[in-house]
């Protein structure tokens, strides 16, 4: 019966969006299926929160299906495969997108259970062919944000996984300043696995668990394109977030139908994002709550440290705001959320109705498998 109903409701999403594109209707999109409640059985509710259980991983606050909002005359799809933050949560994959253009995938971020992501937005997107687009033989390109820990560690899945299973694709994966370093420190860590791939019983080709970085004629304070095929034009920016010296945006033009897709990564306002989603159809960014930043997990004893150390790292509200305003961004889909509160007073779209409060328009909060 439980059953019977997800699958109702899975295909309600899907089939509303065909005729839905006011912002309106398309929040209704997956707000209808919050009602289903579908996850909220077992729970256990913890003794104590720690990073480990902070209410937002709560099941009991993750309760709806995967939407699909895309707009109904574009061809090229955006898929939020993870949408996580080191926050340990078992219903959000870490930071992961999937763009797709005249069926062929483009990675951008690479976080905690990236396989895994892939095969849950598969299975829960219906709008285009994801079978025949998410194969292994078409894993090849990556672009990295930036290097921090919950955006890079499914990189081993992403350059093994697909090669344990047939893939003879060499992967190319673009980055900041030490993506070379990565790439390297993986392959070099996972040898003994691929030699064994190549001499025991399976023997498969050694060039699928391969990785390069892509070749980046880039100046790395400076935005410039860095990437061009038939299906994408991809340019870079630089951002800021916290003391990690090298962070990008980018900003994907898919040249069948011209939408502008800029991907944030983490970091708080700076000219390098505004430019990055200037005039563009999305901009898919991090967020993070101001109001209830004294519940959050991290960044301090008082609330005085963690707004200090917090907003040198992260998207406040006002910062948003900023962000939008400076670069007539259309649409907002957010991803990333810290949207730290009391179990008592937690909503699952609470971020997401602090930054309306804070003047963002058209922002979305993005679960995994969402397509836009
Ligand atoms: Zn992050
Ligand atoms: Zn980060």
């Amino acid at each position: 019966m439980i059953r019977t109903m997800l699958f109702a409701a899975a295909t309600f999403g899907i089939a509303t969006a065909a005729s839905a594109q006011s912002y309106e209707d398309l929040l209704a999109v997956g707000e209808a299926t919050t009602k289903q409640n579908n996850m909220n059985a077992p729970f256990v509710e913890p003794s104590s929160i720690t990073a480990m259980t902070d209410p937002s991983t709560w099941p009991k606050f993750q309760n709806r299906a995967p939407a699909d909002r895309s707009p109904e005359d574009k061809a090229s799809k955006l898929i939020t495969m993870g949408t996580g933050t080191p926050t340990a949560s078992t219903f959000r994959f870490g930071p992961a997108m999937a763009l797709i253009v005249n069926g062929y995938p483009y990675f951008i971020d690479c976080g905690e259970g990236w396989w895994r992501a892939v095969n849950r937005s598969t299975l829960t997107q219906g709008g285009l062919d994801l079978t025949n687009i998410l194969t292994v033989g078409n894993a090849k390109y990556m672009f990295l944000t930036h290097l921090h820990e919950d955006h890079t560690v499914g990189l081993p899945s992403f350059i093994l996984s697909p090669y344990k299973f047939g893939s003879t694709t060499d992967k190319v994966i673009f980055g900041p300043p030490g993506t070379e370093g990565l790439i390297q420190g993986i392959i070099e860590g996972w040898s003994l696995d691929r030699q064994e791939m190549v001499q025991g019983s399976t023997h498969q080709s050694p060039q699928g668990s391969n990785a390069t970085v892509g070749e980046v004629d880039f100046d790395i304070r400076a935005p410039g394109p860095i990437f061009e095929d038939d299906n994408v034009k991809v340019e870079a920016f630089p951002t800021e977030h916290g003391s990690l010296g090298h962070t990008l945006a980018f900003r994907f033009t898919t040249k069948p139908d011209g939408r502008i897709i800029a991907f944030g990564g983490d970091g708080h306002y700076s000219k390098g994002l505004v430019q990055a989603a200037k005039d563009a159809d999305i901009l898919v960014i991090e967020g993070i709550t101001r109001k209830n930043i004294k519940y959050a997990s991290w960044g301090g004893d008082t609330v005085e440290e963690k707004v200090k150390t917090i907003s040198a790292y992260h998207m406040f509200p006002s910062d948003m705001k900023k962000v939008q305003d400076e670069s007539g961004v259309k649409t907002i889909v957010m991803v990333h959320e810290q949207n730290f509160n009391a179990p008592e007073d937690f909503s699952r779209t609470g971020l997401r109705d602090e930054m309306r409060e804070a003047g963002v328009q058209n922002i979305f909060s993005a679960i995994d498998g969402d397509m836009y």
